[in-house]
């Protein structure tokens, strides 16, 4: 074979559709085969397989590769398609979204300028727009596709600051003295990418003000009225206020509208981190709960979570197109000012960029926004009716449940009475550790009220409440075990 029979060309097309064939049967084959979500590979067993491959070896034919795959990556990959696997915010994904995956790294277009996209600038736009009506907003609103909540998160927050230095009373103070005063506004319960972003924009991270909590571990709104108008008092600048909706424990959704009326009145920036709950936006029954995010000035939105997207794909969004400016920068080569063309680089932080709106696209005209809503709100009924059944008599027994769920998630922990309160945490960071590696079904772990607990997070609507007990029910049979076996919690 020549060298540049590898690359996808005009040339290649044949040995390109055998090898990508062949890649997804493989693929089914083993997603028939699988038994559990995890093998529960250590860290040096992995090594053992990963390390001896020699990269500067002699190449493998596909069929070679693909075996190799399947012994360093596939047998011991942790598998969000078995609902057993109920830890993190990681979703099975929509098959239109991989057949759009085909066509995203297949062409690969980059969505930086028009002469490197042309349609799907288009199309990523259009995207843009029916999330931003979905959310409420008009027609002066925008946006842009970003890789995460966390980069949405930072672009928002970047976009507010230079908002806030626009605003500043001397325009001639130096950017340092502005940087020094201004403070975002959030809680204890919002995504530690708040902080990130803080100290990536110049703030640190210390320039975040944790706002208290209500007894549903909502933000209080009468607290940040107090808290932005303390901060004005001491010569700081109010920056934003990051509410969350569904924060990523608990799945706690701030009050949007009460929040609004204050950021209003303190004349802040609004961001809602709406990476979990956004999914909301396509639910027939429960889109209610976002009320209120149409006030907002930004929000992110994380397709790759509750829209049963691959990863990466999320959104963050505008009120005002023209606050997309603070990331804007001219390059003769690339997007000169004189140029008029719609050149999505002009506002994202990214430069070349994948074409991950595409998978949204062939998401909704395949699959339909009410289907991925219904998939949402099944998870939500499945942490709904979990809550009832470890309230129940025959579960409360071993089961302590931490707040009723808004959305998906399930905090809890086991504690029958003969637990001792100071031993609780390393029993349950214990039984999270056991699950893992053992590979049969897969918690997570959280701290509430100081205290380590365990956590359910359902994003798999083909889960069951029954196969959920069994899930629960090994919780509790290694609970038990381990305080049968060592008496003492290591
Ligand atoms: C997951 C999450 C994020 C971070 O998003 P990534 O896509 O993981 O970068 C931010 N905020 C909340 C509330 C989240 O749940």
């Amino acid at each position: 074979m020549r060298s540049s029979d590898h690359l996808l060309t005009a040339d290649s097309i044949d040995q390109y559709a055998a090898t990508l064939h062949r890649g997804v049967d493989h693929l089914a084959a083993h997603l028939a085969g699988l038994q559990r979500p995890f093998s529960g590979v250590t860290p040096a067993d992995s090594a053992a397989k990963v390390g001896p491959v020699d990269l500067d070896g002699p190449t493998l034919d596909a069929g070679a590769a693909l075996a190799e795959l399947t012994e360093v990556y596939l047998d011991d990959a942790v598998w969000f398609h078995d609902p057993r696997y109920a830890a993190h915010l990681n979703c099975p994904v929509v098959v239109p979204a991989l057949l759009a995956e085909v066509f995203v790294s297949g062409v690969n277009s980059s969505l930086d300028t028009w002469d490197q996209s042309a349609g799907g600038t288009l199309i990523e736009r259009k995207l843009i727009d029916w999330t931003c009506r979905r959310v409420g907003f008009g027609a002066e609103s925008d946006g842009i596709f970003t890789s995460g909540g966390t980069q949405s998160n930072l672009q928002a927050l970047l976009l507010a600051r230079g908002q806030a230095c626009l605003q500043e009373d001397d325009p001639t103070a130096p950017l340092s003295a502005t940087l020094a005063r201004l403070r975002i506004f959030a809680t204890a319960e919002s995504h530690f990418s708040v902080q990130k972003a803080a100290s990536v924009i110049g703030l640190g991270a210390e320039a975040v003000v944790l706002v208290p909590t209500d007894h549903l571990h909502r933000m209080d709104a009468f607290a940040l009225a107090e808290a932005l108008a303390d901060a004005r008092t001491r010569a700081l600048i109010p920056m934003a206020v990051v509410a969350t909706a569904g924060t990523t424990d608990l799945g706690a959704i701030d009050p949007l509208d009460r929040i609004a009326d204050v950021c209003r009145a303190h004349d802040t920036w609004f961001h809602v981190d709406a990476a979990f709950g956004g999914g909301l936006l396509a639910s027939t029954r429960r889109r209610h709960l976002l009320a209120g995010i149409e006030h907002a000035d930004s929000v992110t939105i994380d397709f790759h979570k509750t829209w049963f997207q691959p990863v990466s794909s999320s959104a963050v969004l505008v009120r005002e197109a023209e606050t997309m400016r603070h990331v804007t920068w001219h390059a003769d080569y690339l997007n000169p000012k004189a140029a008029q063309l719609p050149n999505q680089v002009d506002k994202s932080m990214q430069t070349t960029r994948r074409f991950d709106a595409l998978k949204l696209w062939m998401t909704l005209r395949m699959t339909g926004a009410d289907a991925i809503g219904d998939m949402f709100d099944t998870t939500i009924d499945l942490a709904r009716e979990l809550f009832w059944v470890l309230t129940d008599e025959e579960w409360a027994a071993d089961f302590e449940v931490a707040m009723q769920p808004t959305l998906s998630t399930l905090v809890f922990r086991f504690r029958p009475v003969e637990v001792d309160p100071s031993e609780a945490s390393a029993l349950n960071g214990r039984i999270r550790r056991e699950l893992f590696a053992g590979g049969e079904g897969i918690v997570a772990g959280t701290t509430f009220h100081g205290e380590t607990w365990l956590k359910l997070t359902l994003l798999n609507p083909t889960a069951t409440v029954g196969g959920l007990c069994d899930l629960l029910d090994l919780v509790r049979t290694t609970g038990h075990r381990l305080l049968d076996s060592t008496g003492v919690v290591q």
